[in-house]
């Protein structure tokens, strides 16, 4: 079997297009439907065959999870956060249904750190907000998101300034959860 046609994980021919390397083959399409949407590039990367079919069987029990969760707090945006403040955990989701989506429950023990930066566009001034959250989970580590919902806000505009206060919120929505111990730093970033 030639491993650069086929998926590693179902042994179906790779399409064009939406295949994913990991550190010991490429998964197709339909085999990373199912994995969490935090996963980066990188991340993938960075995965063995046994690790993603790992990560599988975490996805499925984070149904299970997310069957408890009661979002007793919401915060919405492009990206809205809740928190289920009885069990100490959050999600992050870009759909309202996020229970369809399996969206991952995180507790927030592993929020490790949590950083506000601008990311600058090389070709101008325009800038976008983004939350970055540093976590010690072993499935997720990184939940990184861009706050503002267009790309590309003019400095000081009233969207820039709305964005900024969003991704403000979201802190303080952690800040104010009890025993919540974690670093923090506000940036820029002329990536
Ligand atoms: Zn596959």
């Amino acid at each position: 079997m030639d491993n650069e046609k086929t998926c590693s994980l179902c042994g179906k021919p790779l399409s064009k297009y939406g295949n994913r390397k990991i550190k010991d083959g490429v998964l197709c399409r339909n085999c990373i439907k199912a994995a969490s949407p935090w996963l980066t590039e990188e991340a993938y990367e960075k995965l063995s065959l046994d690790d993603y079919r790992k990560h599988l069987e975490y996805r499925e029990l984070n149904k299970e999870k997310l069957k408890a969760f009661e979002a007793a707090k919401s915060i919405a945006g492009k990206y809205s956060l809740y928190l289920d403040e009885k069990d100490q955990q959050f999600l992050i989701s870009k759909r309202k249904d996020y229970k369809k989506e399996n969206a991952d429950v995180m507790s927030l023990d592993d929020i490790r750190e949590i950083t506000i930066y601008e990311e600058r566009y090389l070709d101008g001034n325009d800038v976008d907000i983004c939350f970055d959250m540093k976590l010690k989970n072993d499935q997720i580590g990184d939940v990184c998101f861009r706050v503002n919902e267009f790309p590309g806000l003019i400095r000081d505009s009233e969207e820039h300034k709305a964005a900024l206060d969003l991704a403000l919120s979201y802190l303080d929505a952690f800040e104010n959860e009890d025993g919540l111990d974690f670093e923090q730093a506000e940036g820029e970033s002329d990536e």
